[in-house]
């Protein structure tokens, strides 16, 4: 195909905008061949990701389409996530493409994460054709949209395709845009062999799929290649496209989007971003790199049967084969014992893995609470990275302690704006910004992400009744007074709950969680004190009482169906217990414990 009958596009949208559905109707007014292979939203690919409504992994698909002027285009679709966590494989994914469609719900308007990710668009240099989508509902509002869309984006909407990817109106109108309105890929045959690596994952066939995009040069099957940034090389086994199940092809030239592989062992020899070129006559300039994608929130997986340590061992590595943004490593606690304290993109990516491990895997699991990075500046001039409250180390050598905040966006009606900003404001939020666009209000807030990993979105949705969106981007760490905040159940400390506080907030979270832990912890057979501590000092107190003697005397009494029952029923929650001495603590009281209300 000639570059000038290429079109490369992703679709950005805000979550439940449409963006599966277009990308499906717009699949099957295309090629049959396609349509015959695809499945229902084909480009949501795993179950969480379609019950959750979100798509995580990239994913692409190259349709034939024959344009109104009796022309044969060429349109590869890259579909991009739309949560939050996953803001960077957005960005690396734009900037294999040339253009994007923005779809907003007519219905509804720009959201948080509309905004986010136009914005990725933008900075990608994309060409941008807004798409107001559910036309066919009776709340649908164009105008009003349209108008939000160039008050808010900056953009020019007076030429928005209005579209039902329901019932199909606007589907034609909005190839044809992607045909005349997005520019043709740019690229030169002859010059050396230069092409992006966007995306890898690990397929039990094939081994590691590298997705590229070829900027220069032509990659055929059978060429050796170099990856510049790490240096090795690869003969090229298998070539081809996606349409979107695998097909070969010969080969690959400018412009065009496909998968290669090439006998690579993990996804993690694939440095995303990085430039692959021909191993002689190779290019010498690479294209600007990226970042590569950090975990910024981390958190401890413990089986809740400790002989499934081995089962879990080997769910985390298969898991992390195809996730090179998740990290993890052996953590041993004195309350829950071996496990792997992991890290995650964000809280999302996080319930993402443990479901999986859950259900792929059958294996139950103590998630403890979320923790950021804090920087712990050591009185000899050292620092540290914390990832685990626990091994905070003792406040007497600690000179100050630094976290990482983030710039947060929140897109709310008017009517629950109050809330929103009290939330903001009981996490230690700092207002930058705040402005009004037709019945809602955006602020703009800079807030400690560790106010927000645990349960802000939570509270979010049910505070505004779900109607508010968001979306966040880190900006860097502060000093701030925080210290550790150890719990002690029977005087003994409970290394799985010792969490990071903000000093001023850290007797009334002391409180709450000794109130908490009060009412999940069963009552034994003598009393039992609940305490928070920091450094040696208790601030907060509550004491479980003990159980009377005749209440288990008459559950064992009876006959021995029952008995055996209750027994049976006993050993069952036995197990999901933990021992701290002589005392057995729930599992949800690990989690429900630290929840804020
Ligand atoms: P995504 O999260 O952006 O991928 O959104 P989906 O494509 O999954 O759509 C979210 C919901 O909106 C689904 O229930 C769709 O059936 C529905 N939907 C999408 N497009 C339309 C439309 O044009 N009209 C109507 N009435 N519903 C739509
Ligand atoms: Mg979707």
């Amino acid at each position: 195909t000639p570059l000038s009958h290429i079109r490369n596009f992703s679709i950005v949208a805000h979550i439940d905008h449409g963006k599966s559905t277009l990308a499906d109707r717009l699949i099957q007014s295309t090629d049959l061949v396609v349509r015959r292979d695809m499945k229902e939203q084909m480009l949501d690919a795993m179950d969480i990701e379609r019950e959750r409504g979100i798509t995580i992994k990239a994913n692409t698909v190259r349709l034939d389409y024959t344009a109104e002027n009796g022309e044969q285009y060429v349109l590869n679709l890259i579909d991009t996530p739309g949560h939050v966590d996953f803001a960077y494989e957005v960005s690396r994914s734009m900037r294999a493409v040339e253009g994007s469609l923005l779809v907003v719900d007519s219905t509804q308007g720009v959201e948080a994460q509309t905004l986010a990710n136009v914005y990725q668009a933008i900075d990608a240099n994309h060409e941008i054709v807004p798409v107001l989508n559910k036309i066919d509902l009776p709340a649908s509002d164009c105008d009003r949209v349209a108008e939000q869309i160039e008050d808010v984006i900056g953009i020019d909407a007076s030429d928005a395709i209005r579209v039902s990817a329901k019932t199909g109106v606007g589907i034609k109108e909005t190839l044809e845009a992607i045909v005349h309105r997005l520019p043709a890929p740019r690229g030169v045959e002859d010059a050396p062999l230069k092409a992006m690596l966007v995306d890898s994952w690990y397929d039990s066939y094939l081994g590691v799929v590298v997705l590229v995009r070829i900027m220069d040069g032509r990659m055929k099957k059978g060429d050796q290649i170099r990856m510049m940034q790490t240096g090795a090389r690869y003969g090229v086994d298998r070539i081809g496209v996606f349409r979107p199940a695998m097909e070969n092809v010969d080969s690959l030239g400018p412009g065009e989007i496909g998968f290669i592989t090439a006998s690579i062992k993990q996804v993690r020899d694939t440095k995303v971003g990085d430039t692959i070129t021909h191993e002689k006559k190779g290019t010498d300039t690479a294209l600007p790199g990226f970042k590569p994608s950090v975990p910024v929130v981390f958190c401890g997986l413990f089986p809740v049967d400790s002989a499934q340590f081995e089962d879990l061992r080997d769910a985390i590595e298969k898991l992390a084969l195809n996730d090179a943004s998740f990290s993890y490593e052996m953590e041993t606690s004195a309350a829950l014992g071996f496990g792997f304290r992991c890290g995650f993109l964000g809280l999302l990516h996080l319930e993402v893995i443990r479901d999986r491990i859950e259900r792929e895997y059958d294996i139950e699991l103590i998630t403890t609470a979320p923790s950021v990075i804090y920087h712990v500046h050591m009185k000899d001039g050292t620092k540290i990275d914390l990832h685990n409250p626990a091994d905070m180390p003792d406040p007497s050598n600690v000179d100050f302690v630094e976290e990482p905040r983030i710039k947060a966006t929140i897109l709310v009606p008017d009517e629950f704006l109050g809330d929103v900003l009290k939330l903001c404001q009981d996490r230690r939020g700092l207002q930058e910004d705040l402005t009004y666009v037709g019945g809602r209000a955006m602020a703009v807030y800079d807030l400690p992400l560790n106010e927000v990993v645990f349960d802000f979105y939570d509270r979010l949705k049910s505070v505004t009744k779900g109607y508010a969106s968001f979306d966040y981007q880190l900006m860097g760490y502060r000093q701030d007074n925080l210290v550790k905040m150890s719990i002690l159940v029977n005087d003994e400390p409970v290394d799985a709950l010792s969490m990071m506080v903000h000093r001023d907030r850290a007797e009334m979270r002391g409180r709450s969680m000794c109130e908490k832990l009060k009412d999940l912890i069963p009552r034994h057979m003598f009393k039992i004190p609940v305490q928070a501590a920091i450094g040696g000092k208790v601030i907060a107190r509550e004491t479980i009482a003990a159980l009377r003697k005749d209440v288990t005397a008459k559950c064992y009494g009876g006959d021995a169906t029952r008995k055996r029952k209750l027994l049976d029923k006993q050993k069952a929650g036995k197990k999901k217990m933990r021992q701290f001495g002589k005392v057995d603590i729930p599992q949800e009281a690990f989690i429900s414990a630290l929840k804020m209300d």
